[in-house]
């Protein structure tokens, strides 16, 4: 069985083969489970969630991650334990580029974190630094941008605008805390 959430060195050269973003390739019951959410797009929506997931995956996650695209009003992401991320045309539809980016790192985030995907040696081993698992998901997404030389601002323009947003059924108060936290960490780094 899949495990589902709603909703992310050492100078060793060692040859590593990274992967890219994908789409396809899902089981039964992902299949049923993405008809019940508003069933698949696959129209500019999948190219683009396509190429923005590859540019956060290309170099520093190990295994391919699969990014699909429901048709969902609600802005939502989630995250499967076999590497595949669902984000809704509504998310899609609210944030710009940046700002999507850094949910796809958050969500990447949650995979990293639970040990379903390897990363590049700079984003692992911190999952257990927040017990909040959206937090440490926020933590390691950030640790993802930043490895890919993105802003790490990103994540907390992209949950602002959620918060901002007259759509977004998430509670506007762990959305404020989160934004608080990514704040107080980005000025005092570790
Ligand atoms: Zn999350």
């Amino acid at each position: 069985m899949f495990k589902i959430r709603f909703s992310y060195l050492t100078l060793i050269l060692i040859p590593i083969i990274f992967a890219g973003c994908q789409s396809g390739g899902m089981s039964k019951q992902q299949q049923n489970w993405g008809v019940v959410h508003g069933g698949l797009v696959h129209d500019e929506h999948q190219t683009r969630a396509t190429r923005l997931c590859s540019a956060l995956t290309a170099g520093a996650i190990r295994e391919p991650i699969r990014i699909h695209v429901l048709a969902t009003a609600a802005p939502a992401a989630y995250s499967w334990s076999s590497r595949d991320i669902y984000v809704s045309t509504g998310l899609m539809d609210t944030l710009n580029d940046a700002q999507l980016t850094a949910c796809i790192a958050h969500e990447i985030g949650h995979l990293i974190n639970d040990r379903h995907c390897d990363g590049v040696a700079a984003l692992q081993g911190h999952e257990g630094s927040n017990p909040d698992e959206e937090k440490a998901a926020d933590a390691t997404g950030v640790r993802l941008l930043s490895v890919n030389h993105m802003p790490q601002e990103w994540l907390i323009e992209a949950l602002q605008t959620l918060h901002d947003s007259d759509s977004c059924a998430c509670p506007r108060t762990t959305l404020e805390d989160r934004i608080n936290t990514l704040k107080a960490a980005s000025k005092n780094p570790n």
